[in-house]
């Protein structure tokens, strides 16, 4: 059987997706948890500005992470991704207790697996549109508390059923030698599992057992410098390229915010077309190292 990605238009071959941004929020509403309207991002005219400026910058992909209870909307996805000729991954997950829905709490492992089953191999919420990746599923800072480690069990289920990809989330960077003994634990192909925010952690032993063992990371909070300096991030991804871990990177900047977006005065998505990669570029890294991390892994990775 052949392998294809499945965008928020529909199954596409993996040759159809150009320079992929890996962990990215488009639509998603997190007013409710953080009492602020900074977290609001839908289908407006700001924000198609803002894409449009994104594919003019070179982006050919976009994986958007958001999930039950983040305020996701695939039609909103649906919508843009259209109007911009841009392939958009969807998700389906829960992301960290702190932002879970009360029905985490009430339904048990099996139950919140058969609803990931579900939201990949039928759709998403009576839309017909079907996740395509397993995302972002969360830990604490330096914890993985018990209803967490539910839920990673029961998207570790979902995935291994659906063969779909699965992608995490590491509060600022903590906790993926943990993420990792639970995917060895229940089994899982590395191969389909990718740990993020991986730069913001900025330990290079922790790096290398997640890479050796065989697992994606993810530089994807790339140009959010009030979290680490710009500098340390691109130090660290270029000792990854150096030890030749290229095959197993991805890169993303992962905007929450209007007040993040280019065109509202912030640093925008195209940071990493504009800035990052030119700087890469610089230190020496070549366009084939830039195409490793950008098209083939995330090619590969989204295929199912
Ligand atoms: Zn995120």
């Amino acid at each position: 059987m052949t392998e294809n990605i499945q965008t928020v238009t529909g199954t596409i071959e993996p040759s159809r997706l150009g320079q992929t941004m890996i962990h990215e929020h488009v639509a998603l509403d997190l007013s409710h948890i953080r009492q602020d309207n900074d977290p609001i991002l839908s289908d407006d005219e700001m924000q198609n500005r803002e894409i449009a400026r994104l594919v003019a910058a070179g982006c050919g992909g976009i994986v958007e992470v958001t999930n039950r209870g983040m305020g996701r909307d695939v039609e909103a996805l649906g919508s843009m991704s259209r109007k911009h000729r841009l392939p958009i991954i969807a998700a389906t997950g829960f992301y960290k207790q702190d932002y879970y829905p009360r029905d985490v709490f009430e339904k048990n492992e099996d139950e919140i697996a058969a609803l990931f089953i579900s939201e990949i191999c039928e759709g998403i919420e009576g839309t017909g549109i079907r996740a395509g990746i397993i995302s972002e599923i969360g830990s604490s800072l330096n914890e993985m508390t018990k209803e967490e480690t539910k839920v990673f069990r029961a998207a570790i289920r979902a995935q291994h059923e659906t063969g779909a990809p699965l992608s995490t989330h590491c509060e600022l960077g903590t906790m993926g030698t943990e993420q990792l003994k639970l995917f060895s634990k229940m089994g899982s192909d590395f191969s389909k599992i990718s740990i993020g925010h991986q730069d913001l952690n900025g330990d290079r032993e922790e790096y290398e057992r997640l890479l050796q063992a065989g697992l994606y990371i993810q530089f994807d909070t790339i140009g959010k410098n009030s979290y680490r300096a710009e500098a340390d991030r691109l130090e660290d991804l270029i000792f990854l390229i150096e030890k030749g871990y290229s095959k197993q990177l991805m890169l993303s900047t992962d905007i929450t915010k209007k007040s993040y977006l280019k065109v509202a005065g912030g640093f925008g998505y195209e940071h990493l077309f504009t800035k990052f990669i030119p700087a890469l570029k610089n230190r020496g890294v070549s366009e084939d190292i830039i195409k490793t991390m950008m098209i083939d892994n995330p090619q590969r990775f989204l295929s199912f």
